[in-house]
This record gives C-alpha cells, sequence and structure tokens, in this order.
C-alpha cells in the first residue's frame, strides 16, 4: 500500500490542542501527546472521537510493512460527535454522532461518478496538508487519511456518516473499517447469492464480519478457516456453519462441506502470503477468489494461468469491501437494528487512549476480534 498523506503545516489555520497517540518510526511503540489540530476548512469536519478499534493495517504500519512519513498518528476506524464543520460543508452538522471511514471521495471525478467511491482519484486539500502539527511546529502525518487514536479528527465530510444516538460509539466505531470491509467484501465485490458455497479463509475481525455478511445473503454452507481454536469458535457464533483448523486439509474440508463442489466464493481476509497461496484450490469453476486482506508492500503470489481459464474463475481485489460508506453504512446500521448484525460481540476490550499499548498488545496476541480506545472516555 502506498504512503497515505504528505504532511505539511496547514497554512494559515488556527487549530485546537489534542491528545493523540504517535508512532515515531517503525517498531516504535505509540505515545500519547500533545498536538494541535488545524481547524476545519471548507467541506472538512472536525469530529471529537469517542471510539476508535485497533485494525490490522494499524499495525501494519506500526510495524514498518507500509511506507509511511513518520511520526504518524494512526487509527482509522471511528466514531465520535461533529464538533465544528468548515465553510460551505454539506453532510454532517455540529453535535451528529458519526462514523468516521478513511474513504475520502470527491463525489465529482469518474470514479466517484460511477459509484467506486474507494477509487476516487480527486485531490484534496487534506491530501496535501495534513492537519496535524507537533508543539514545535512540524507536520505530523494523519495515518490513513484520519488519525483517531487522538482526542479528534478533521477530515473531509465525505468519510463521515451519521449514526443513531442508540447504536453504542464502541459498536459504530467497527463501521468504519472492519466491519464496513468485511460485510461489504460479500456483498458488494463477491455479490454472494443466497445458496452460494462461501469459504472466509481468517477469522479477525474482517473475517467475523465476511461470516456475518455471508450469513445476512443466505450463503450456505459458511465454512470459515483459521488457526486458532478461539477465533473458530467465533466464527461458528457469528453463523458459520463449519470452522475449519488452517493447518488441517482445507481443501477437503471444503470439498466435504460442499459435496464435492468447493465454494463459489473464497474469500481472502489475513494478509498472511500463505493463505492466499492455496486460496484458489477452494474455489469450484466459475468460483471466485477475493482478496481482502493486504499484505506488507512488495508481497506476490503465483497461479496456474492455463486452470484459472479452463475453470473460468476470477480474482478480484476488494478495497475497504467496495463500499460507499454514504450507502453502506446505513444499511450496515439496519441490519444491527433487525438482528441480524452483531457488532457489541465483536467489542472484546475497550481502553482509554492512554492504554493504547494494552489494546494493541491484546491484538497481536490473537486473544482479541476487536480492541477499542475510547479517547473521550471508556464509556459504552
Ligand atoms: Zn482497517
Ligand atoms: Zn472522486
Amino acid at each position: 500500500m502506498a504512503a497515505t498523506s504528505v504532511p505539511a503545516v496547514s497554512e494559515g489555520r488556527r487549530g485546537t490542542a489534542v491528545r493523540a497517540a504517535v508512532c515515531h518510526g517503525p517498531g516504535a511503540p505509540l505515545l500519547v501527546e500533545d498536538l494541535t489540530l488545524a481547524d476545519p476548512g471548507p467541506d472538512e469536519v472536525r469530529v471529537a472521537i469517542e471510539a476508535c478499534g485497533i485494525c490490522h493495517s494499524d499495525l501494519t504500519y506500526v510495524d514498518g510493512g507500509w511506507a509511511v512519513d513518520y511520526p504518524v498518528v494512526l487509527g482509522h476506524e471511528a466514531a465520535g460527535r461533529v464538533t465544528e464543520v468548515g465553510g460551505k460543508a454539506d453532510g454532517p452538522v455540529v453535535g451528529e454522532k458519526v462514523v468516521v471511514s478513511l474513504i475520502r471521495s470527491c463525489g465529482q471525478c469518474r470514479a466517484c461518478r460511477r459509484g467506486h467511491d474507494v477509487a476516487c482519484t480527486g485531490r484534496m486539500h487534506l491530501h496535501d496538508h495534513s492537519p496535524l502539527t507537533d508543539p514545535a511546529g512540524n507536520p505530523v502525518t494523519q495515518g490513513l487519511y484520519t488519525g483517531a487514536f487522538a482526542d479528534a479528527v478533521v477530515v473531509h465530510r465525505s468519510q463521515c456518516v451519521p449514526v443513531p444516538e442508540d447504536l453504542p460509539s464502541t459498536s459504530a466505531a467497527l463501521l468504519g473499517c472492519g466491519v464496513l470491509t468485511g460485510v461489504g467484501a460479500v456483498t458488494n465485490t463477491a455479490r454472494v447469492d443466497a445458496g452460494e458455497a462461501v469459504v472466509v479463509v481468517g477469522c479477525g475481525g474482517v473475517g467475523l464480519a465476511a461470516v456475518q455478511g455471508a450469513r445476512i445473503a443466505g450463503a450456505d454452507p459458511i465454512v470459515a478457516v483459521d488457526p486458532l481454536p478461539n477465533k473458530r469458535d467465533a466464527a461458528l457464533r457469528f453463523g458459520a456453519t463449519h470452522a475449519v483448523d488452517a493447518d488441517d486439509d482445507v481443501t477437503e474440508a471444503v470439498r466435504a462441506a460442499t459435496g464435492g463442489q468447493l465454494a463459489d466464493h473464497v474469500l481472502v481476509t489475513t494478509p498472511a502470503p500463505a493463505a492466499m497461496a492455496g486460496a484458489l484450490d477452494l474455489a469450484a469453476p466459475m468460483g471466485t477468489l477475493i482478496l481482502v486482506g493486504i499484505p506488507d508492500d512488495g508481497v506476490t503470489t503465483e497461479f496456474d494461468t492455463g486452470l484459472l481459464a479452463v475453470r473460468n474463475q476470477s480474482i478480484l481485489g476488494s478495497k475497504m469491501g467496495t463500499s460507499r460508506p454514504a450507502v453502506d453504512v446505513p444499511l450496515l446500521v439496519e441490519h444491527w437494528r433487525a438482528g441480524r448484525l452483531d457488532l457489541d460481540g465483536m467489542v472484546t476490550s475497550v481502553h482509554p487512549l492512554e492504554g493504547i499499548a494494552g489494546a494493541v498488545a491484546e491484538m497481536r496476541s490473537g486473544a482479541a476480534i476487536r480492541t477499542v480506545v475510547c479517547p473521550g472516555g471508556t464509556e459504552r
């Protein structure tokens, strides 16, 4: 993945003080420091962050797997409340509860006009001017266009989608990345139909959201694959019909679960290269492999091109579940409201911003589905 922003001082703008967890280099711990957040300009909004999930993409940046300019504030799966709207911004209004995502779309470029928000080519002020500066006035990168491991963010209005007051912020945050991506990969990218056979490889937050998306779509069977028993148990709770140890003969297990047919859709949500390599073997003729997890920069894999043609299979990339936040977030809220989408059950633990190191460690251990930091307090 390319660097997500070119930091530069937002000239001429006043700002507010924020507390933010800053990463100063690959492998460095996240340190909570005082920064300045520029006031929102036209089409931008400031959001007080109430909750932000720790996503594996944050950890990839912390570990140096993707290029980024340090220092950087990460965090891109957030919910909070709009506190200021820049001039002439349509959309969210002050006081509104919103989900914040990294999908920034201009609404005018060719991709946006075709509904492909994730491929927007528009260039906005925030792309070239990070709103964050350190006490010496030096720029700090707004990681993944968001920088939500902080009291507040300034983002483009397209990155905010209003959500109902009774949706807890810790649950709403997951709609900003993990759930948007996992469910979107099933419904937007793969377009899974009722009765189709789905395999989900990797049962982290995105994978378990994909399992829920497959259940909502009426897929059957839904085979979840993960090396960790707690993740396999979670997958069964969230709607998988079968759970398979990644270290067992997965092809044989999928064959058995599908009556010998193999899968119509194989979604790989883990960035582990080994998981990608064998995933095409799980797909039936006419089947589709959907790559959702994003490995470190430069990772490649091989496949038999002749077999792909003869089997009439497809390989699709899925960035953020090919989602359009303004359309997909309200749909996800509807599923949550109807009891079809379990968000609360995906939040394993909640931490204050100062406890972010513990939240990160818990995610790395594999014990958690999602850990969430609450810069505005730990109220759920
Ligand atoms: Zn993410
Ligand atoms: Zn655009």
